[in-house]
């Protein structure tokens, strides 16, 4: 029987590229998984219901995260309901994959409560100024919502001490590969 798998859990603050990051690893190194979450927000132009994020109603998240199918849910900017479904993540680690979650700095403590052999790496901006900028480029919120990020942002660094791991994504294939080297010494 192949042994399970790890559990990673990367946060970090929105546009810091966790998502860029977690892809480029499931691409070019063999055995990892995305976890896919379930989300309460409509989906952006480009997402597809099932591959970037299963879409619920607030009533089925609510039904799911009632009956336990949530590894961890959180509401992420004080607005949408989001969680990991439990049942892929068990599945993955079962069959011996490293299974990705990319999810806020909420819901990366609720995983350690119930996975505490879960590896918690923070990811960071090179600077506060460069998050900026990676969220005016990608262009996808309001000034409103980009604002409240990047407040969400600033009490997330605060909180990156309480990680296994602190990482910088300064380049997507340095950084990947540091989370990959992380995971295989730990
Ligand atoms: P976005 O709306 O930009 O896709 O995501 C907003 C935030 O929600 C991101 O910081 C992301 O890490 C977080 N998020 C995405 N999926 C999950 C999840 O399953 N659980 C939790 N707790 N947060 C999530």
């Amino acid at each position: 029987m192949k042994p399970a798998g790890k559990l990673i859990v990367m946060a970090g603050p929105s546009a810091v590229g966790k998502g860029t990051l977690a892809s480029h690893i499931v691409a070019n190194f063999d055995g990892y998984v995305l976890s896919v979450s379930a989300t309460t927000r409509s989906p952006r132009e480009g997402e597809i219901d099932g591959v970037s994020y299963a879409f619920l109603t607030d009533e089925q998240f609510k039904n799911r995260a009632e009956t336990g199918q949530m590894l961890e849910w959180a509401t992420v900017h004080g607005k949408h309901s989001y969680g990991t479904p439990r049942g892929p993540v068990e599945e993955g680690l079962a069959s011996g994959f490293n299974v990705i979650l990319e999810i806020d700095v909420q819901g990366a403590f609720q995983v350690k409560e119930s996975f505490p052999e879960a590896l918690l790496v923070f990811v960071k901006p090179p600077s506060f100024e460069e998050l900026r900028a990676r969220l005016d480029k990608r262009g996808t919120e309001s000034e409103e919502d980009k604002r409240i990020r990047l407040e969400t942002a600033r009490t997330e660094l605060d909180q990156a001490y309480q990680f296994d791991f602190s990482v910088i994504n300064d380049e997507v294939a340095r950084c990947a590969q540091e989370v990959v080297d992380l995971v295989q010494t730990t």
